[in-house]
């Protein structure tokens, strides 16, 4: 069977929440046994979001094969199950980059290159090389931003070719919009829907299905309206009512229909979905029997996008323990060595986020060191994990000076230092250590005890690393080494086992944590931290006892 495209476009407004949409449709067809993968266009000239910075673009999401890219490509793969790659993430500023490379190399012959059709072309062609990889039966192309922006606007086009290119019957347009509430009216309002369909028209993409953010239910009167003016049938108008979890939407846009009008639109062999284990996660989530209170210290938590991946994976780890985990987003700036233990009142666990540059590094530092003194579940991910090595050396290994060379060049004690494949880059975009590699555990320790295996995989984004010339001297004053890899003996996971649960990890687990696998060392930890607060563990009513 030839792929069939889906694409899904948005408009009165961006945040509707395309990226969780397309994922829960996605879910949804994956459900009904078909293969599905999602693929973001996104209409920005930065060739990928790697030199970004996060309170602009939220987190750098990091893919098998090591490409930097939009965080809704963690929702595909949380969704979904599967596992993207650069495919799934196209650019304008990599669509123009590669066009412009060709121009230079004499590709296009002397002709005049343009938007059309050189531009639209590109497009086009990322969009069907997952099509027709013959592994996929639907393709679901996530189309960034809003109908109407100009740098949309080639990407609607390239769209509204397809169509042709590949056969109307194998393509399907859903447009994502608000049917807002007018306080003063008393009314859902479908004028905005009504002029975004308008415009999307215009570009020459009708819409097939609707899907309308509402803070209230759509009435058969309003859906009505809404699908007179949008040349659409009454059972294409989809209403998408807030939810209190992102991983309630699949069961939300399910009762509404959506993938069965999807099915029947497409022409899609299917079976029932089967969302068993999906129903029992959301029970998990909703009603846990215990809850736990972690500490999330990093310098981007006003915008918790940053972190998107590490709070989805704290809620997955949670799940695994039949609790809820209650994040306290706390400012690496405002920490220091006199507040922390009032900042850090109560929390069952500590985690230390990633991060770049020395902005709140001491705060970070006050965060490891309350956490090793006091036999708190510690959890430190990539800078997180230098930083306990740092605070490690000077506090118990007697480098009272040591630091990372990112932090200070001059240290005497360059625990964490500059990897020498880094050493001649000059350029930022795409050029950290990125994607997975190798890392041996060692046994019994509390990472072997997680993963319950010997070798695993995980994925990177760093420049810095332990520095194996300090590394004896550490493990001499009691640091363990959890993981190394194998093929250049890096450091990729330090532990303190003496400590109830001290992990570092220099990768990031959060990339691969799902809903229906929950990654090991989130669940270990929560588990730490509730082992943690145990005497004192706060039931939620009707609570079992823990065990
Ligand atoms: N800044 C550190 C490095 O480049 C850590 C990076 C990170 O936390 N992702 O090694």
């Amino acid at each position: 069977m030839a792929a069939k495209y889906i694409f899904v476009t948005g408009g009165v407004t961006s945040s509707l929440g395309k990226g969780i949409i397309c994922a829960s449709l996605g879910r949804l067809l994956v459900a009904r046994g078909l293969r599905v993968t999602i693929q973001k266009l996104d209409p920005y000239i930065n060739v990928d979001p790697g030199t970004m910075n996060p309170y602009e673009h939220g987190e750098v999401y990091v893919t098998d094969d090591g490409a930097e890219t939009d965080l809704d490509l963690g929702h595909y793969e949380r969704f979904l199950g599967i596992r993207t790659s650069q495919q799934n993430n196209v650019t304008t500023g990599r669509v123009y980059f590669d066009v412009i490379s060709k121009e230079r190399q004499g590709t296009y012959l002397g002709k005049t290159v343009q938007v059309i059709p050189h531009i639209t072309d590109e497009i086009k062609s990322h969009v069907v090389k997952l099509g027709e990889s013959e592994k996929y039966d639907v393709v679901i192309v996530e189309i960034g931003g809003t109908v109407g922006d100009i740098e949309s606007l080639p990407y609607i086009e390239a769209m509204r070719q397809l169509r042709y290119d590949v056969g109307r019957s194998n393509t399907l347009s859903i447009h994502l919009t608000l049917v807002p509430y007018l306080a003063a009216a008393g009314e859902l309002k479908t004028k905005p829907t009504q002029h975004s369909v308008k415009t999307l028209s215009e570009s020459g993409l009708s819409p097939d299905l609707l899907v309308c953010r509402s803070e209230y239910q759509l009435d058969e009167g309003i859906r009505r309206k809404i699908a007179q003016f949008c040349n659409v049938d009454i059972e294409d108008v989809i209403a998408s009512l807030d939810a209190e979890s992102i991983y309630e939407v699949p069961l939300l846009m399910q009762n509404e229909g959506l993938d069965a009008r999807v099915i029947q639109k497409l022409n899609l062999p299917s079976k029932n979905a089967d969302l068993e284990k999906w129903k029992e996660f959301i029970e998990k989530i909703k009603n846990p029997s215990y809850e736990t209170n972690i500490a999330l210290v990093g310098k981007y938590v006003e915008h918790h996008d940053a972190y998107k991946s590490i709070v989805e994976a704290l809620i997955h780890g949670g799940a695994m323990n039949d609790a809820r985990v209650n994040i306290r987003w706390v400012q690496s700036d405002y920490l220091t060595e006199k507040n922390v233990a009032k900042m850090l009142k109560g929390v069952s666990g500590i985690l230390v986020a990633p991060g770049f540059g020395d902005r709140g590094i001491d705060g970070k530092l006050s965060a490891v060191k309350f956490a090793r003194e006091n036999n708190i579940p510690f959890f430190g991910i990539c800078l997180g994990m230098q930083c306990a090595v740092v605070e490690f050396a000077r506090n118990c290994a007697g480098m009272p000076e040591a630091n990372s060379t990112e932090f200070d060049e001059d240290t005497p004690y360059p625990v964490i230092d500059l990897m020498p494949d880094q050493r001649e880059i000059q350029d930022k975009g795409g050029t950290m250590r990125l994607g997975t590699y190798d890392c041996k555990l060692i046994e019994n320790s509390a990472s072997w005890n997680a993963y319950d295996q010997e070798l695993i995989e995980e994925r990177h984004r760093h420049r810095f690393e332990l520095n194996n010339k300090l590394r004896e001297k550490l493990v001499g004053n009691g640091l363990d080494i959890a993981g190394i890899n194998p093929e250049k003996d890096l450091v990729e996971i330090v532990e303190i086992q003496s400590h109830p649960w001290f992990v570092g990890v220099q990768f990031h687990p959060e990339l691969k944590s799902t809903v229906n696998d929950p990654h090991p060392l989130f669940a270990a930890f929560v588990e730490a931290a509730l082992q943690n607060e145990k005497e004192n563990l706060k039931q939620i009513s009707h609570q079992k006892q823990p065990a």
